[in-house]
């Protein structure tokens, strides 16, 4: 049942292909894993297709609490088709407590509570390592305009809200994640500012709660091993595999003992 077309790009960890219609795109999703701007590399069979399922799931609960997204389907294991958009180049990066760069950046202890959810930007661009730059750069540069920066700020901040719940609500703490945006050229010339990319386990960092375990990709950047088990684990906490249970869209919300 595919229904690619000609391949247009192909990125680190998926590969894009024209979609069925116009307007449309097939978004592959590799088992390819990198880390340092691409100096570490490997790859984890099945990263991919639970990726795909994660981030399907994510993106089909954010889009039911009105946040618009390019997701439209998932078609395969691997597959999904989302809308074409020109995306911003900018990675969104919400952090809830500290870790990784911010920790070296400004001497904070992993772990640490943040004073409050910070946003930061970085410029995308890998030939730069993606440098981080202020909100002035943005609209300076005109990466973004102050309108889509400030939809993108309202965005943001309503993702966090809402998967800091979901996360903990399956025993997760959503210590930080990545989130990227486009716009999408609307049929009536209206230009509007969606979610884009995906969201998984590959651009969030996601602990447990009770053990503090590490079920994100720091497990490969970070040498740990048993990131598909890792993987598997966050899936099935949100009830996409088998092991509680439905399996179906809804899983029933668990109580989480604190
Ligand atoms: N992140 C990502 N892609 C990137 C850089 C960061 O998905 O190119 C995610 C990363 O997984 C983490 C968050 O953004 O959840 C913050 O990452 P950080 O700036 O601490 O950089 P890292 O330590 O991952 O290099």
């Amino acid at each position: 049942m595919s229904q690619k077309g000609r391949r247009l790009y192909e990125g680190k960890a998926k590969i894009l292909y024209e979609g069925p219609e116009p307007g449309t795109l097939v978004v592959h999703f590799k088992d390819d894993a990198t880390a340092f701007n691409g100096e570490k590399f490997e790859v984890i069979e099945g990263k991919g297709v639970l990726n795909n399922r994660i981030s399907e799931y994510i993106f089909t609960r954010l889009g039911e609490i009105g946040i618009p997204t390019a997701f439209i389907k998932r078609l395969n294991m691997r597959e999904q088709l989302v809308r074409k958009v020109e995306i911003i180049p900018l990675e969104v990066i919400v952090r809830n407590v500290a870790a990784g760069s911010i920790c070296k950046r400004l001497g904070l202890k992993e772990g640490e509570p943040l004073p409050r959810s910070i946003i930061e930007y970085c410029f995308k661009d890998d030939a730069l390592g993606d440098p981080l730059v202020a909100e002035e750069h943005i609209t300076a540069f005109n990466w973004a305009t102050p309108r889509e920066l400030d939809d993108i700020v309202q965005l943001t901040i309503r993702i966090n809200d809402f998967l800091t719940g979901l996360f903990a609500g399956i025993g997760i703490r959503l210590v930080d994640f990545k989130i990227e945006f486009g716009r999408e050229y609307m049929p009536d010339g209206m230009v509007r500012t969606v979610l884009a990319d995906e969201i998984s386990p590959d651009s969030c960092r996601l602990w447990d709660m009770k053990t503090g375990e590490k079920l994100d990709k720091d497990r490969f950047r970070r040498d740990m091993g048993g990131l598909v088990d890792a993987y598997t684990e966050v899936a099935r906490r949100l009830g996409l595999i088998n092991g509680n249970g439905s399996g179906g869209p809804h899983p029933k919300p668990k109580l989480v003992k604190g």
